[in-house]
């Protein structure tokens, strides 16, 4: 059989992975519009290798976040890429967060995830600089590695596996046999899986699918700690407002061992606004703006809260504040230098105008389209990946 697979990201490798290890003899071509792999959300994440307890145990994230954690460690391993196995806290600000705290530990324990309630005590002993109300939790197994670096052996790998790859060539659109290519070239197959990201949508419209949901882009911008000795041990969370996908301001220690802190969840105006005016689409800011006002006056899921809130990160003192309220000291002067942005492709329902929460998968015989490949996406991806290829691709050979 041929395979064809829109966007060379985290998820278009792993179902790629997938489909060769199912079918060794397939021919399979991935179409990517840059110039090389993980150029946008999976060379611009944290990098963080989530356990799985935020999702409840009902959720695909559930299902594959504590497996994709196992499966990059032994990935990272076999290929002798650097894995930073500093664990994680979650710490609360005051008496009403204890209950988010409790929330989470079930969901961990419900998902089969390693994690404990530990008091303040123990939270000294794991890194004394950070601070919680009576009770925090503890995740052992969260760590951190280096997403691209990832990428890019995983599609040297495939590549080694007979895998194609076009890059700098975007799918435009849809044909009897196939895609088609903006430089005109067809590209023929009998499946076409669409793991396009932030254009996701868009293309699986063009297909017939996803007719419910847009994408609406929210940006994720971090600050790096520059100072001689680092302010945290391990990477420390607040309790996330579960309601909503994100999981507020908080530090992550990245492989090279860096301190970063963020991501902000700033609405977008277009889907790659990265930086200024760079990439600007004025149809898509027409149609994501529109949206934006809606829920904005709607006040949905509490968008118009949290658009206020995620602006005000803009200014670098307001950002650094909030950090600052999850450890005993910091020179807050140290964090200067903004590092790389990325965007997240977070699918909105057009008609109950809700955040969808988890991953969306749509298909028919001829093509499959994943939707809301979401944090934490990356840490999932591979788990995910033989999931979308054994119940879409093989599910009537078994
Ligand atoms: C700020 C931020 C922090 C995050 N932190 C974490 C984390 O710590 N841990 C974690 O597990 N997850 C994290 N995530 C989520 C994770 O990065 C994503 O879920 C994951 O990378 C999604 O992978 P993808 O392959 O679906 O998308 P992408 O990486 O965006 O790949 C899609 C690809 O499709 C290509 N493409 C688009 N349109 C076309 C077209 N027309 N033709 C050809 N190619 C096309 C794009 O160029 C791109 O390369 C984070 C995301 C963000 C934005």
């Amino acid at each position: 059989m041929t395979y064809t697979v829109i966007g060379s990201g985290v998820i278009g490798l792993s179902i790629a992975k997938a489909i060769k290890a199912h079918e060794p003899d397939a021919e399979v071509t991935i179409v990517e519009k840059e110039l090389k792999e993980a150029m946008h959300s999976s060379g611009r994440n944290s990098g963080v290798l989530h356990a799985g307890f935020y999702y409840s145990a009902d959720s695909l994230k559930a299902r594959f976040t504590r497996d994709g954690n196992a499966a990059w460690r032994v990935f990272c391993e076999e290929n002798a890429l650097v894995i930073n196995k500093c664990g994680k806290v979650v710490v609360a600000k005051d008496a009403t967060e204890l209950s988010g705290i409790e929330e989470l530990y079930l969901r961990g324990i419900r998902n089969g995830v390693d994690v404990r309630i530990i008091d303040e005590d123990e939270l000294f002993l794991i890194d004394p600089n950070v601070k919680t109300y009576k009770k925090a939790l503890h995740s052992p197994d969260t760590s951190t590695v280096d997403p691209s670096m990832i990428c890019h052996v995983l599609k040297q790998k495939l590549e080694n596996l007979g895998v194609k790859f076009i890059f700098g060539d975007a799918y435009v659109s849809k044909s009897e046999e196939g895609i088609v290519l903006k430089s005109g070239r067809a590209v023929k197959s009998d499946k076409v899986i669409n793991c396009a990201g932030l254009y996701a949508d868009k293309i699986a419209h063009d297909f017939g699918f996803g007719k419910h949901y847009t994408i609406i882009p929210f940006k994720g911008i971090y600050l790096k700690y520059s100072g001689m000795s680092s302010p945290v041990r391990t990477n420390v969370y607040p309790v996330p407002n579960l309601k909503n996908p994100f999981l507020g301001v908080h530090y992550t220690i990245t492989v090279e061992g860096m301190v970063k802190i963020g991501p902000t969840a700033i609405p977008a105006f277009w889907r790659e606004n990265y930086t200024g005016m760079d990439g600007i689409s004025f149809r898509e800011l027409w149609s994501i703006v529109g949206y934006e006002l809606k829920l904005f006056i709607k006040n949905a899921f509490g968008f118009r809260t949290l658009a206020i809130e995620e602006m005000k990160k803009y200014n670098k003192n307001y950002f650094v504040s909030l950090a600052a309220s999850l450890v005993k000291q910091l020179d807050g002067i140290n964090f200067r230098e903004w590092s790389k942005p990325g965007i997240r492709a977070q699918l909105l329902n057009k008609e109950s105008f809700e955040l969808v929460q988890d991953f969306v998968v749509e298909a028919d015989e001829y093509s499959i389209h994943v939707l809301n490949a979401v944090s934490p996406a990356f840490t999932a991806a591979l788990p995910f990946g033989e999931w979308v290829v054994k119940n879409y691709i093989f599910a009537d050979k078994r």
